[in-house]
């Protein structure tokens, strides 16, 4: 027989609660070294249950290593992560179960190259969390039709164009039931017209009260979904505000910089 759905129980999507301040993923006095290279320099971050932290900053400012610092893909040298109150384990059963509570997109769309849509939205509910096959089929459909592809379930990733593949990624890590959901320039890779329709879907995320860490340089979403925007340079965190003061006055002359250079 099949086992058991045993994973925690969750409130369905769209009934996410609005951010409440209590702390779901804490960073404390974190720092990670390439070689001499001083990559995350003392983070301290708290990212509040149902907040929208926008994270900007120039290329090579640390950004992706953050986001793969949160779910153990890199490991830290010093301080402390966790998430809903636990450090995840550096490996095991336990970091798969745990590393599924924090879902991730990246900019290329690392989809399984030989499964279906659908089958790369029901492989890891079904492998990692335990849920029926019938089950995890009727979640994965509904996911795919939340984002707009639920039509293309029996295609194969290369069938779909990049918009509709990072849509499926975002339903596959929708499918663990994550906690947080973190974005590494989920758009970067995608042409113009296709951006939109991703951050369509990732903004109604937000609106819904999903807790998000994006990495992004899309300043429209910052503008309209993020609570917060965070400001790195050189692997430290120069600047934290929200939006309307980040892009309006900008403190640090750093930010100033990084600011004026867009335009
Ligand atoms: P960002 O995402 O902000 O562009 P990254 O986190 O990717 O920045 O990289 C931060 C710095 O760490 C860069 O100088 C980058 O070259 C370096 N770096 C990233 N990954 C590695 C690695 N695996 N080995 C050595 N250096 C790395
Ligand atoms: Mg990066």
């Amino acid at each position: 027989s099949e086992p058991e759905n045993v994973g925690p129980a969750q409130a369905p999507i769209g009934e996410t609660a609005t951010p409440t301040g209590e702390p779901l993923v804490v960073l404390e006095r974190v720092n990670k070294y390439f070689g001499s290279l001083h990559v995350l320099q003392d983070i301290d971050l708290s990212v509040a249950r149902g907040e929208v932290v926008v994270v900007i900053g120039p290329s090579g400012s640390g950004k992706s290593t953050l986001c793969r610092a949160i779910n153990r893909l890199e490991p830290i040298d010093s301080g402390r992560i966790t998430v809903d109150g636990a450090e995840l384990p550096e490996e095991g059963k336990e970091l798969a179960r745990l590393r599924a509570e924090v879902g991730m997109v990246f900019q290329q769309f690392n989809l399984f190259a030989h499964k279906s849509i659908l089958e790369n939205v029901t492989l890891g509910p079904i492998k990692v969390n335990g849920v029926r096959t019938a089950e995890a089929k009727d979640q994965a459909m509904a996911l795919l039709e939340r984002v707009g592809v639920a039509n293309q379930a029996e295609k194969y990733p290369a069938q779909l164009s990049g918009g509709q593949q990072q849509r499926v990624a975002i339903a596959r890590a929708l499918a663990m039931q994550p906690k947080v959901m973190l974005f590494d320039e989920p758009t970067s890779a995608l042409d113009p017209e296709m951006i939109t329709e991703v951050l369509d879907v990732m903004t109604s995320l937000a609106r819904e009260g999903m807790t998000m860490i994006v990495v992004t340089h899309e300043m429209g979403f910052a503008r309209r979904a993020a609570n917060r925007v965070v400001f790195m340079d050189d692997g430290q965190i120069v600047e934290e505000s929200t939006p309307e003061e980040f892009f309006t006055k900008p403190r640090s002359s750093r930010a100033q910089d990084f600011l004026s250079k867009l335009l």
